[in-house]
């Protein structure tokens, strides 16, 4: 089980440009961190959404940490990076627009069961193109390319803060196409040029 050492689960908001402005909003001069309770892990083949919830999915890169401590510079974030998946940040987003205009934490449209859906395949190498397909369609592609902060980046950065633990996640953010995720939907999320297509079932 890839995960089994995990403790936290860090995840970053706005670092593609097409999704800050599908979402209307600003640019960040610094990354924006929240972080998810481990009991929101879902490494297994199914996507699940509570009953009470109407959410949609944030296909990212997800970074999987494999060694403690503080990263002081890019070059030595590097040696904290244990491989990369994908995974789906899913989100209560009526909720979080709430939270938005009152200018509160999104913490609770962010952090419910099975909300960090993750994929057990984990690559050494990052390819660049990745996507989110429902019933077939794509309804996200990104590429890891255009974030706004990159992986080292986001490590250092989180790095100022808090010490990283070997096994935690990092989330690295949504590129546009964000959209409502149903029950007995088929959500298919790869890295374009990996042939391995991931199907899951949203129950
Ligand atoms: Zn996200």
């Amino acid at each position: 089980m890839p995960f089994s050492q995990t403790s936290n689960i860090y995840c970053v908001g706005r670092n593609y440009s097409g999704h800050i402005k599908e979402l209307k909003s600003k640019t960040p001069e610094n990354p924006i961190f929240f972080h998810k309770p481990l009991f929101s892990l879902n490494a297994s083949d199914e996507i699940i959404i509570p009953n009470d919830r109407e959410v949609e999915h944030e296909v990212e890169v997800v970074v999987l940490i494999k060694k403690d401590g503080l990263a002081k510079n890019e070059n030595e974030a590097k040696d904290f990076i244990g491989g990369y998946t994908l995974g789906i940040d899913i989100t209560d987003r009526k909720l979080q627009k709430n939270f938005k205009e009152k200018s509160t934490p999104w913490f609770l449209s962010k952090s419910f069961k099975g909300s960090a859906f993750v994929s057990k395949n984990i690559m050494d190498n990052l390819e660049d193109e990745f996507y989110l397909k429902i019933n077939g369609e794509i309804k996200q592609l990104g590429k890891s390319s255009e974030m706004i902060f990159g992986i080292e980046r986001l490590i250092v950065y989180l790095s100022k803060f808090v010490a990283l633990k070997k096994g935690d996640l990092i989330f690295t953010g949504t590129p546009s196409g964000v959209g409502k995720l149903s029950k007995k939907n088929i959500v298919e999320i790869g890295f374009s040029k990996n042939k391995i297509a991931e199907k899951y079932l949203v129950v």
